[in-house]
């Protein structure tokens, strides 16, 4: 079972997993976009998990609506509307349930997934977050099927976007920054796809842990964090 707790604990690790790799993200998109990727991602997360803590909600769907509308209005750069669309739609999916199957949980991914090729017209191959977001959801829901246990299904998931990320190597771009600045991008990974594969990680560590409660430190740690 997916729990509100999971969820908040999904968020907090993307913040920290994405805190952890910024500064690489940025060199990534420097090498083919504009070099802002890893610090948008941070600043979208940070609000993410400061309007969290704000929030006493334990509604799944409202928990991930809360993170992609922060993220939305905290993000200048693309992956702003995208990344934010992708928890946005993920959350109205899943709905104002407390707790949800793994099953469940695949299908509103899927439908974020989906709200991102919808807004941003890219399809698999283009060399963007897409190409990491469908084979990993397509793991999800495999693995789901399979009825492997929760954490499993998150880390084949997780395994499936790192392995689509690093695939973006080999690809030209034709889609976002990189497709219209004249460098193809061929030799480097897309960032997007690369923080796809940080926001699945940070799913299988939270789903490989029993829910701990976040709720009553959390908005303190945070407001301290900001001073
Ligand atoms: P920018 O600085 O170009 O506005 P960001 O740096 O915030 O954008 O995000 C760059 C990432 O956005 C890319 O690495 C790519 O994965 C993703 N991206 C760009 N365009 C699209 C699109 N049309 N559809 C899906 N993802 C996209
Ligand atoms: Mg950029």
């Amino acid at each position: 079972m997916i729990t509100a707790q999971h969820i908040r604990t999904w968020i907090h690790n993307c913040r920290t997993e994405i805190d952890g790799h910024a500064d690489a993200l940025n060199r990534l998109d420097a090498q083919i976009g504009d070099g802002d990727y890893g610090a948008s991602m941070q600043r979208g997360l940070a609000a993410s998990e400061l309007a969290l803590s704000d929030l006493s909600s334990n509604s799944l769907g409202e928990l991930l609506q809360t993170t992609g509308g922060a993220m939305v209005a905290a993000i200048g750069g693309t992956s702003g509307p995208l990344v934010g669309s992708f928890f946005l739609r993920a959350g109205t999916a899943i709905g104002e349930v407390a707790e949800c199957e793994l099953v469940a949980l695949a299908s509103a991914l899927r439908d974020g997934t989906n709200r991102v090729i919808l807004l941003g017209g890219a399809a698999v191959g283009d060399k963007t977050m897409v190409d990491a977001l469908v084979p990993a959801v397509d793991a999800l829901e495999q693995a789901a099927a399979d009825g492997v246990d929760d954490a499993t299904a998150a880390r084949r998931a997780a395994e499936a976007a790192i392995a689509a990320a690093e695939a973006t190597r080999d690809v030209a771009a034709r889609r976002g920054r990189a497709s219209y600045t004249g460098t193809s991008g061929v030799g480097c990974v897309d960032p997007g796809a690369r923080g796809v594969a940080i926001l699945y990680g940070a799913l299988a560590s939270a789903l490989a842990e029993p829910a701990i409660d976040l709720s009553t430190t959390n908005s303190n740690h945070l407001r301290r964090g900001q001073q």
